[in-house]
């Protein structure tokens, strides 16, 4: 029963090999987890006080991802697409207002 041996001995060494690998790689994955978010870029920030878009009324990122805009005060909104950025100029320190409203609800 020599081979029957020297197989268990080598199936023990993949096993602690595949062992000290999986270690590694979740010792990795968490220690970069807590520097940054999820690899997946955040369209939306957590602290970002509206889940809709402030123009449209529609949930952010329902038509893709969502677009971030800028008020001339420098309140950045986010807008569900592309199409609301118009109507945002048209008016952005009432849209800026309404993120601001939100936020001080919060
Ligand atoms: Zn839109």
């Amino acid at each position: 029963m020599k081979i029957n041996r020297i197989t268990g001995t080598v199936t023990l060494f993949l096993a602690a090999g595949a062992a000290l690998v999986t270690t590694s790689a979740l010792a990795q994955e968490s220690s970069s987890h807590t520097k940054r978010p999820p690899h997946t870029t955040p369209a939306v920030p957590a602290s970002y006080p509206l889940k809709k878009c402030v123009v449209s009324d529609e949930a952010l990122g329902e038509h893709g991802k969502p677009v971030k805009v800028t008020t001339p005060s420098g309140k950045g909104v986010y807008l569900c697409c592309k199409d609301c950025v118009d109507d945002f100029k048209k008016d952005p320190e009432k849209y800026g207002a309404m993120v601001k409203r939100a936020q001080a609800k919060k």
